[in-house]
């Protein structure tokens, strides 16, 4: 499929980046009857959509009140509402069930393939951009974007030219570069006039000082709380999942809190609590863990906390009580027990820093929205030209949001550059 120079070839719609924006693009370009091609500069497609949801793909969220669900973008909410009123989650969910991928709806209404493979989403974009017979080059990163009044003449690869009649771009935001989006196109944008909302890191993992978070690697916990504490005073809380990792952490909750962790560590030290039994007070935790030990007075302390808590993670709860891991569990005092029922309700940990642009899952910033038509996704300043996806100044919550939005933006853009 690759080809080496395109210079003769002249296209309907030229769609640059074939991320999950520019594939349903270039898709929905392709069936509504235009000629498209789709320019990626690496040797595959979606190399960042393969990573989602944790290799899973939480492809979209089951909020189907519009009003709810704008709410859920820090920047771009408003301006979604038309493209989600023309394909939102719900014509998503049917579009990919449509396309053969059966979904499912976990906690949160986070919707998944039913497979938990997001390899299934791109392998679906792959044979259907085949199907409809768009012509896909790899390998063709675009280095400069040729325009002559207000209208794109022609764009430049390293290996040669492309024209079109309409020009989509798709090419992300600049959070983990390795999969090629690394906002190197910004100022070719900025060069036909648009205006760039500088670019940060959202969605950001967290790093803690603390050792004991470094031996939970790999340990993910639901359902708790997390209390977000500076100055001694509590700042705000979130309840939800997360994961320890070699890094930090990081999951859905610990994503959603990074902005405003960031916030405050510009003013000073942020201590979070993680209370592991958010839904039970401290006497009812109590009760719990005693009926345990009356079950098994012969078992250690260890293993009595591993019916509780993860494996690694009762460990380090033993040595945070200060409550010997293999004492057997007929033997620990009262102050023993209760100092394991405060500590399962209070946790305390010290952030050290938010991870940057290679670990954060979205870009905040990027093409302004004054200067994109919400209804049709087309430049205000280019004739020619359409935006979809993380390249428009949009970012949502951790839940399926961001790549909502590349669908209802990449639908649009694909529709809007279509009707000549
Ligand atoms: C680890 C991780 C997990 C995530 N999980 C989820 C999730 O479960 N659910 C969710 O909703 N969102 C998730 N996101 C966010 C989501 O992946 C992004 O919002 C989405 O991929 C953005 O799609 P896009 O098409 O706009 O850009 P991208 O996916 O970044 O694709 C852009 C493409 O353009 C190409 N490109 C860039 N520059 C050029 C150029 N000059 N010429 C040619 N090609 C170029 C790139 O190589 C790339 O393939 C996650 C992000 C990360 C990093």
């Amino acid at each position: 499929m690759p080809k080496e120079d395109t210079k003769e070839q002249s296209f309907d719609v030229a769609v640059i980046g074939g991320g999950p924006a520019g594939m349903m693009s270039a898709l929905i370009a392709a069936e509504n009857g235009s000629k498209v091609i789709l320019l990626e500069k690496n040797k595959q497609l979606g190399k960042k959509l393969l990573l989602t949801g944790g290799g899973r793909c939480n492809i979209t969220n089951a909020e189907f009140n519009l009003r709810k669900l704008v709410e859920n973008y820090s920047k771009g909410g408003e301006f979604l509402f038309h493209a989600f009123s023309v394909f939102g989650p719900e014509k998503t969910i049917n579009f990919f069930n449509k396309l053969g991928i059966e979904t499912k709806i976990e906690k949160n209404n986070r919707v998944f393939p039913v497979d938990n493979d997001a390899r299934e989403v791109l392998e679906v974009f792959e044979k259907h951009l085949k199907k409809n017979k768009v012509e896909v080059l790899f390998n063709s990163e675009v280095k400069d974007i040729v325009c002559a009044k207000n209208n794109i003449k022609k764009i430049v690869l390293q290996n040669g030219e492309v024209t079109a009649k309409k020009y989509i771009i798709c090419t992300g935001g600049k959070s983990y570069s390795l999969t090629g989006s690394d906002g190197a196109i910004y100022k070719l944008v900025e060069k036909l006039g648009h205006t760039i909302v500088p670019p940060t890191p959202a969605l950001v993992p967290i790093s803690l000082k603390d050792e004991w978070a470094k031996k939970m690697q790999g340990i993910s916990l639901n359902n708790l709380k997390i209390i977000v504490i500076q100055n001694n005073k509590k700042q705000f809380s979130e309840q939800g999942e997360i994961l320890f990792t070699h890094f930090g952490i990081t999951g859905p909750a610990i994503l959603n809190i990074s902005g405003k962790v960031g916030d405050l560590l510009g003013k000073g030290e942020v201590t979070i609590v993680f209370d592991l039994f958010p839904d039970l007070n401290y006497q009812e935790v109590l009760k719990e863990l005693e009926d345990i030990l009356v079950r098994y007075p012969n078992r250690t302390v260890k293993n009595i906390l591993s019916f509780l808590v993860p494996e690694g993670l009762a460990e380090v709860l033993c040595d945070m009580a200060q409550v010997k891991r293999e004492k057997i569990a007929n033997n620990m005092s009262k102050i023993e027990r209760a100092s394991v029922a405060k500590t399962l309700k209070n946790i305390e940990a010290t952030v050290s820093g938010l991870l940057g642009w290679d670990l954060a899952h979205v870009t905040m910033g990027g093409v302004s929205l004054k200067e994109i038509d919400h209804k049709t996704m087309k430049s205000k300043i280019i004739g020619n030209l359409y935006f979809a996806g993380e390249i428009i100044d949009i970012d949502g919550k951790s839940g399926g949001f961001n790549l909502q939005s590349c669908w209802s933006t990449g639908y649009l853009a694909g529709k809007s550059a279509t009707i000549f």
